[in-house]
């Protein structure tokens, strides 16, 4: 191919280096991924085998400092098209490696010291240790500044006591980036994050939690009993954890976006096949104006999905003036209309899409908590609300 043919058109399509990585990712899937989904959603665990080979491709440190073996360029584009690929084969095997690196390595990269880079961030990009964000918990989870965990000085370190619920990789973490008030009076600056490790007294890990979708992904709920954190695992500093979080939000929900469209693409693609080849009264589906318009609009709604999610991440990467309102329509326009291509999806294909065999089950699944997880509808649209003036 041609570097002409590979200059974009508009800023609205991908340029050559992502279309090239696009392509990586596309064999990696089908060859790697994709033979082993079945396996992994029936054994509701994430295929260990798959870090080593993810950490070669280098996808573990998109975005992340050079020094510690990542991309160092900020590169949302490239971490959407990762999250779009893999969830074309599952949700829950894309979104363990992504809130390991995508969700969790950011706070290292960002506010980490050098020496807890080199110490978890650098073999997390390798693919030799595992992360996990836990900011939720029982009564807290869209208003994070309401978390009641709490992080009580003393000598040498921190005395951790609370809970967190609906942990991803809570049970597969080799550390976890751990959200707790150091200041229990205060809500927005009352927080502080710390890493927390497995093998830390006072840590306990939950049974894993039987969930609608993401079959392959681990969640867990964490109990913290007087578990003790020592000084040099504070991230970033003391009461501010809230606006570390507030930033990290902005790549976990672009790349929630990434996971929607792989979603709506797959269903997209799987129901166009379908409608051209099922026969009903004589006549392919997609003859029937009901079915043929219903594949219309999937089309029409992923396309726009896709342009607004585009923006988005080039303007985060661009540090735009608006682009945590555009991130948050991003998120509440993709994530939803993944649902609903799914839920069309389904449609189309009738009985056959309700089997586990034709995948639109898995995808019908994976898809809905997108509309939950990293920030709700009503959130979204709240984000959009507030940078609109009211
Ligand atoms: C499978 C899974 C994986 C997850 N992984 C992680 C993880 O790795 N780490 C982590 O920390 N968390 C994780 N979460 C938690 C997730 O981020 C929260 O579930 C999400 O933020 C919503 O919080 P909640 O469930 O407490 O709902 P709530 O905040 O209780 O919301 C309930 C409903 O009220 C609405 N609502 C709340 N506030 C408002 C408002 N101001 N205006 C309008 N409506 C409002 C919500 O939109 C929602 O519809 C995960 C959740 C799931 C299910």
């Amino acid at each position: 191919m041609t570097i002409t043919a590979l200059t974009p058109v508009s800023r609205s399509e991908l340029d050559g280096v992502h279309l090239e990585f696009r392509s990586v990712l596309r064999a990696f899937v089908r060859d790697q991924v994709l033979p082993i989904v079945d396996e992994s959603e029936k054994s509701k665990s994430f295929p260990k085998q798959l870090w080593s080979k993810l950490a070669g491709l280098g996808v573990l440190g998109i975005g992340l400092p050079e020094h510690a073996g990542g991309t160092g360029e900020a590169d949302s584009v490239a971490m959407m098209i990762f999250a779009e690929e893999l969830s074309k084969a599952s949700g829950g095997i894309a979104i363990t490696p992504i809130a390991s690196s995508y969700l969790g390595g950011p706070y290292l990269a960002k506010f980490g010291t050098p020496s807890q880079q080199k110490t978890y961030l650098e073999p997390m990009i390798a693919g030799k240790m595992v992360a996990a964000i836990a900011i939720t918990e029982p009564g807290a989870g869209s208003d994070v500044a309401g978390i009641s965990s709490v992080a009580r000085k003393v000598d040498g370190g921190y005395l951790i006591n609370g809970s967190k619920i609906f942990i991803t990789n809570g049970g597969i973490a080799d550390w976890l980036i751990v959200a707790a008030k150091t200041d229990p009076a205060e809500r927005h600056k009352g927080i502080s994050q710390f890493i927390v490790l497995p093998s830390d007294a006072g840590f306990g890990v939950g049974r894993p939690l039987e969930k609608l979708g993401w079959h392959s992904s681990d969640t867990r709920e964490l109990r913290f009993d007087d578990c003790f954190v020592p000084d040099d695992r504070l991230v970033g500093e003391v009461g501010r954890g809230f606006y570390q979080i507030a930033s990290a939000f902005q790549t976990e929900r672009l790349v929630l976006c990434g996971m929607a469209l792989g979603h709506a693409q797959v269903c997209l693609d799987l129901s166009l096949e379908y409608a051209k080849q099922r026969m009903a009264f004589g006549h392919t589906i997609g003859k029937f104006q009901a079915i043929r318009h219903q594949l219309a609009q999937m089309a029409i709604d992923l396309k726009t999905s896709r342009l607004l999610a585009l923006d988005a991440a080039q303007k985060l990467d661009a540090n735009a003036h608006d682009s945590l309102s555009v991130v948050s329509m991003a998120k509440y326009h993709c994530c939803r209309v993944a649902n609903t291509i799914a839920d069309h999806a389904m449609q189309v294909f009738g009985g056959m899409g309700y089997l586990e065999e034709t995948r639109i089950a898995l995808h019908f699944r994976d898809a809905r908590i997108l509309r939950i997880g990293g920030g709700t509808d009503e959130i979204m649209l709240e984000v959009v609300a507030k940078q609109m003036g009211l």
